[in-house]
């Protein structure tokens, strides 16, 4: 006799946990993410973006539980990502753009050097950012600033070889990340 399959997310571990199916059926362990207190609020990550082959795609995350104490943390949080991602922007996009005419200069220029530039300068500009905003954070402001769970879409291979959207969750804490590999039955690393 078989019983219908409860509908069960499909995740594995990389370097981040990436939801490949069943968003919707992921569990959190009933305790707060960072801190394993009692569960006074739960958040939603709200995401969307634009793809070339699937057109926007809205994906909220839900049910990621947090306590009271560690909500004005998380916050905090969120806004010092959010500044290290525009300072990333504010030194990067120059630095691409001085690359560009330094080698504008030079005659042999090919498209190539032009992506090398671009990425170069975001990944200095990425670096300088976590420089003067996230270290700080991390060294003098440790007890009242919480790095968040954070999440984002990819397009990947699926199983059946087609293209498809899934979801990458970075849980910050380890033993919570891990009780919440246990929960949804993550696959090891090339499961
Ligand atoms: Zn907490």
């Amino acid at each position: 006799m078989e019983t219908i399959a409860e509908k069960k997310p499909r995740i594995r571990l990389d370097k981040n946990y990436v939801v490949e199916e069943n968003i919707d059926a992921v569990q959190w362990p009933q305790e707060c993410v960072a801190c394993g207190g009692k569960v006074d609020y739960r958040d939603t990550i709200y995401l969307k973006e634009k793809f070339k082959n699937f057109g926007e795609i809205k994906i909220d995350v839900t049910g990621i539980p947090y306590c009271q104490i560690c909500i004005p943390k998380i916050r905090k949080g969120k806004r010092v990502n959010q500044i290290h991602f525009i300072l990333t922007l504010v030194i990067g996009i120059p630095l691409g753009i001085l690359f560009i005419l330094m080698e504008k200069a030079d005659q042999n220029i090919n498209f190539i050097l032009f992506g090398g530039a671009f990425l170069l300068s975001c990944f200095i500009g990425y670096g300088l950012a976590w420089l003067f905003v996230k270290l700080p954070v991390k060294t003098f402001l440790k007890k009242q600033v919480v790095e968040p769970v954070d999440a984002w879409l990819i397009t990947e291979e699926k199983k059946d070889k087609k293209e498809g959207i899934s979801v990458v969750i970075s849980i910050p804490n380890k033993s919570y990340a891990s009780k919440f590999a246990q929960l949804n039955g993550v696959l090891p690393k090339g499961g």
